[in-house]
């Protein structure tokens, strides 16, 4: 058995024989054109355009989140300013085939240095380039195979194009040697609910035939697996199929205590699948993933029309909308205009809305009147609260425009060990555990390098969470988790343990955290959590809970 690592989307598990994605074309020549630069710069127009439509075609056939990308997909294509630059290139002598390379290449390096959201779409060109120069070449565009069998497909990185029309009943599961948790290959692998490790940088040993187990649980992929891993693994498949089709119940741990399951949306696009999958409300809507394209701020009456959607897809249900969280990875440039050299430590969050109030009670006048208007159960937070004032100066304009109940998101070390202070002003508490680990690790969510610090189970963070739930508990005020971390079944257990009175995750992990949570009581979920909190690291404290899992469940098994 070999076993190559990388990072896990999802808890899900898969056999079958790789198929690996065809290799890159090769770099275009850099010899004189024996064609006129006019001559070329039309063959480049052309092929330019028929690309940017066929990716607007499949952007059309997948829908969902695949279609935005897609889209912008296609605009880069179009983008007169990278057309300025194969002109340029042209007219030194150079083939389209070489000029589109080159302009692609100039053009990424822009979008790379401006960072953030954009930087991270800076990949996305290196696919649009290959497409141009395929059109140009009359040779097919590199994309994904069909071997006519079900298949595991291994890729360096898969282009958005791509995944966004992967056949899902062909594709048992997704490795890539490329990618992080937030990379778009990971975002769409989640909404698909494709098992996918994404980052395995070894992926290019496997070769097309192999048997591999595809593990997204623990992040593996283990080739040429032992007859034992291999039923271990339909053992698991088997157990996921069977928690998929159980009743949608309401969360609960095994002792009837409710824990509400909710769901993590960017848009009311997703309401209706959330619903399908059991969530019982939706406990983060990240309204600045509405706006990211937006040059100026949205009106009242654009906002409104879209939270009215939102809400009334959740009659009488909570729904948690948290004000525009602009900035760092996400900058709006309505809100974000001067640049930082730390932006995760700038005007983010609240600051940045603080410094644009005019926005802000723009967007809680347009959630006051989208309450006004539905019947489910509105309550606002604000994004990066750092301080008690800052959480006064929020619940105050927000109940002064008409916000009901209005609480804040505990995402830096420093609201976590003032939440007992924080919470006697705010109505309930949010954890995003995405910043707070960033902030608690001093390590960047988005870099590749520092990932391994990047990881919720650190006893450090458990600690600060744990801040959070006893402050709730004294004051009787709701504490939830909003970030990664509740989507991954066995910590769930353990953020219970530590006070979290709901989860909210993408609604592809729902199942998963609810089959978990039905297998441990109060007590069992109060133990998990002190064997995470005792453990040295992050990796000893998932060991421990693992560990005190097994043993409870085996005692129970043996009527203990
Ligand atoms: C978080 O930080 O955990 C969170 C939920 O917010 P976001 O991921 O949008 O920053
Ligand atoms: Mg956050």
């Amino acid at each position: 058995m070999t076993e190559i690592t990388g990072t896990g989307i999802g808890q899900g598990v898969a056999i079958g024989p790789v198929v690996r994605m065809a290799e890159r074309l090769p770099e275009p020549a850099d010899a004189p054109s024996a064609l006129a630069a006019a001559h070329e710069g039309e063959r480049a127009r052309s092929a330019l355009s028929a690309v940017a439509a066929e990716l607007q075609r499949r952007g059309g056939a997948a829908g969902g989140a695949a279609e935005g990308v897609l889209e912008a997909q296609a605009m880069m294509a179009e983008d007169p300013s990278l057309f300025e630059l194969v002109v340029a290139r042209l007219a030194t002598g150079a083939t389209a085939e070489r000029a589109v390379f080159e302009a692609f290449d100039s053009y990424r390096e822009v979008l790379a240095g401006m960072g953030g959201y954009l930087g991270e779409r800076a990949a996305d060109l290196d696919d649009v380039s290959q497409r141009v120069i395929a059109e140009l070449m009359h040779v097919p565009a590199p994309g994904v195979p069909d071997p006519g069998h079900p298949y595991v497909l291994v890729a360096h990185d898969l282009a958005p194009a791509d995944t966004a029309t992967l056949d899902l009943a062909r594709v048992l599961a997704l490795v890539t040697a490329e990618g992080g948790p937030t990379s778009h290959t990971a975002i769409l692998a989640r909404e698909k609910s494709l098992v996918a490790v994404v980052g395995a940088a070894d992926a290019a040993r496997l070769a097309d035939g192999d048997t591999v187990v595809v593990d997204a649980a623990h992040g593996l992929v283990i080739a040429s697996p032992s007859e034992e891993t291999v039923s271990a693994a339909r053992a698991r498949i088997a157990e996921r199929a069977a928690q998929a089709a159980a009743p949608l119940t309401p969360g609960a741990l095994a002792d009837g205590t409710p824990v509400p399951l909710l769901a993590n949306l960017g848009s009311a696009d997703g309401a209706a699948e959330a619903v399908q999958l059991g969530a019982e409300g939706v406990g983060l809507f990240r309204t600045e993933f509405l706006f990211l394209d937006a040059e100026v701020a949205p009106s009242v009456r654009e906002q409104e029309a879209e939270y009215t959607r939102l809400l009334t897809a959740f009659p009488g249900r909570k729904v948690v909308v948290r004000v525009l969280d602009a900035g760092a990875d996400k900058p709006l440039a309505f809100v974000n205009d001067a640049p930082e050299a730390n932006p995760a430590l700038g005007l983010r969050g609240i600051r940045a809305l603080r410094s644009a109030e005019a926005v802000l009670r723009d967007q809680l006048t347009a959630l006051a009147a989208a309450d006004a208007a539905t019947d489910a159960e509105l309550q606002v937070m604000a994004p990066m609260i750092a301080t008690v004032e800052e959480t006064r100066y929020f619940t105050t304009l927000a109940r002064e425009l008409g916000i009901a109940v209005a609480g804040v998101m505990v995402e830096t070390p420093s609201a976590a060990l003032i939440a007992d202070r924080v919470l006697a002003v705010a109505d309930f508490a949010s954890i995003g555990t995405n910043d707070l680990t960033q902030y608690t690790m001093a390590a960047d969510r988005l870099l590749g390098t520092v990932a391994e610090l990047q990881d919720p189970w650190h006893p450090a963070v458990l600690r600060l969470i744990a801040e959070v739930g006893a402050a709730g508990a004294a004051q009787g005020k709701p504490v939830g988790i909003c970030g990664e971390a509740a989507a991954d079944p066995l910590l769930a257990v353990v953020l219970v343990g530590l006070g979290a009175t709901s989860l909210s995750m993408s609604a592809s992990a729902l199942a998963d955290v609810r089959a978990s949570l039905k297998r441990f009581s109060t007590a069992d979920a109060r133990a998990l959590a002190q064997a995470a909190l005792d453990a040295e690291g992050a990796a000893a404290a998932r060991t421990a809970a693992e560990s005190a899992a097994a043993e409870i469940v085996a005692r129970r098994g043996a009527g203990g």
